[in-house]
């Protein structure tokens, strides 16, 4: 059924943060729509009352722009099927278990708590596979129903599931799915409190709403069943699912927060760039039929399908992601970089030390090459920004010896003598010192970059001074033989 617009949906809970996992269905969903001129819907499923967390609507809006996923309606998005919000949409799923009710597909149920713990345990002694509500009220007669109802008894609304059927249907992922009936326990679609269960509201809003194509993780398989169950109890056409695979940890267990960071928002947070991680979770279970890895959103979403989708679990491989970083931005410009390391500075302990945007265009190009994220431009490098305050202990055992100091010294006279010096300058004049001292270059180039950075590796030499400038290499050889003879003695 790939109608002339397709329409797809977001549809997470708000938990507090946008899970990674929740971001790939979301882009899923954007890639979707935008391949095929379809719309994507942002709807929040905050029906349970228990899990309600202040912000958590703000939140996720903010972390799906951040990432750039625009859909074309939600809460914030005037549309045809709105309210988005599922907690302003209460009277319709009453209207719509009312029908199931006059249908018969849908029941009331007066059960205590304490009767369904009793049957409960009941069920787990006899070892039953799973424990499923008795359909005990579905003998109550019409009399005994309405007596309940005027008596004010707390209520609920159950699915009323035929035993010994097989209720099937089609996934593009997981092609042909069954499930026996019987495992199908008579869900709860409207709660005591009067609200909906998520399959209730869920199916109504993906009808309503008409969704033709439902993608989602595959943590909901095991729902849809029941979601079939009503669509047909309705008589409503059933959209088109699409389970993508679990996400899970390099152990291969399911991806939990106790093994690293699962909220978009730590990604962020942590530096790491919208393009990358995008790029990142876009190859979470799918793949364009070759090994390419590194794309910008335009080229996804001209190359998505859900036909590509794997039903294997994707691995989280974090080292992957901190390549794509790498990669995404070295490809971006320098002034596009200037930009964003010139936000961070203002984060990080230099924020007052004015450093021209030509000083940091320079360490932007020697650095690019060395870089995982934008703040690596500061903290891979801080002797760009202030004198080194430790030096490498190893980096001296090794390359400072009994006479380096004066061999520094001599390559301090050396550059003093230049004028408005160029990395070859600086480069021909340490060759000179060199075969004047008759000592390999080496000799030189380890202790110098030891006395201007502090460490042992680095951009190319004659880069790093001719951006620290004479001045201040000069000064720096000078207070680094001051220290180091402190310290060696
Ligand atoms: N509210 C569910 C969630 O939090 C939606 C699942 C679905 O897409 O049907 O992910």
């Amino acid at each position: 059924m790939i109608n002339s617009q397709p329409r797809v949906r977001f549809a997470p809970s708000p938990t507090g943060y946008l899970h990674v996992g929740g971001l790939r269905t979301a882009l899923y969903n954007f890639l979707f729509a935008r391949k095929n001129n379809g719309k994507s819907i942002l709807r929040i499923e905050d029906t349970d009352r228990n899990r309600y967390v202040e912000g958590a609507v703000e939140n996720l809006i903010a972390a799906l722009k951040w990432a750039g996923l625009e859909y074309d309606e939600g809460p914030d998005i005037v549309g045809p099927f709105g309210p988005y919000m599922q907690s302003q949409r209460l009277d319709i799923y009453q209207k719509y278990a009312q029908e199931l009710i006059s249908k018969g597909k849908a029941y009331y149920c007066f059960c205590t708590p304490e009767r369904l713990d009793a049957l409960r345990e009941e069920q787990q002694k006899l070892k039953l596979p799973q424990a499923k509500y008795d359909k005990h009220c579905l003998n109550l007669t019409q009399l005994q129903i309405q007596e309940n109802l005027n008596k004010n008894i707390p209520k609920v609304i159950r699915l009323n599931v035929e035993p010994n059927q097989k209720i099937e249907f089609d996934d593009v992922i997981r092609e042909h799915v069954e499930f026996d009936s019987n495992n199908v326990d008579d869900q709860v679609l409207i709660k005591s409190d009067g609200y909906p269960t998520y399959h209730l509201a869920n199916v109504v809003d993906d009808h309503l709403m008409q969704i033709t194509h439902v993608i989602r993780g595959e943590e909901w398989l095991s729902s849809t069943p029941k979601h079939v169950l009503l669509y047909d109890a309705f008589g409503w056409e059933r959209p088109v699912f699409a389970h993508l695979p679990l996400l899970l940890n390099p152990d291969r267990s399911k991806l939990s927060k106790r093994q690293g960071d699962v909220a978009v928002e730590d990604y962020r947070d942590k530096g790491y760039l919208k393009e990358a991680l995008i790029n990142f979770v876009a190859l979470l279970g799918w793949n364009a039929g070759d090994d390419k890895e590194f794309y910008y959103i335009d080229e996804l979403i001209e190359k998505f399908s859900l036909e590509r989708v794997n039903k294997a679990g994707a691995v989280f491989d974090l080292q992957k992601l901190n390549w794509l970083n790498a990669e995404h931005l070295r490809k971006k410009s320098d002034d596009e970089i200037l930009i964003l390391l010139k936000k961070e500075i203002e984060n990080s302990e230099f924020k007052n030390h004015n450093i021209s945007d030509e000083k940091l265009l320079q360490i932007i190009q020697v650095m690019k090459e060395r870089v995982t994220f934008v703040k690596d431009f500061i903290h891979s490098c801080n002797y760009f920004y202030e004198r080194p305050i430790e030096y490498e202990q190893k980096a001296i055992e090794k390359n400072w010896k009994e006479d380096t100091a004066n061999h520094l010294l001599k390559l301090k006279e050396a550059f003093e003598k230049l004028v408005n010096p160029s990395k070859e300058d600086y480069e021909n004049a340490l060759s000179k010192v060199a075969e004047e001292l008759n000592i390999g270059k080496g000799k030189l180039i380890h202790p110098l970059r030891l006395a201007v950075s502090g460490q042992s590796t680095g951009p190319g030499m004659f880069d790093l001074l001719y951006i620290l400038g004479k001045d201040e290499v000069v000064q720096r050889i000078l207070t680094t033989i001051e220290k180091l003879k402190v310290t060696k003695n």
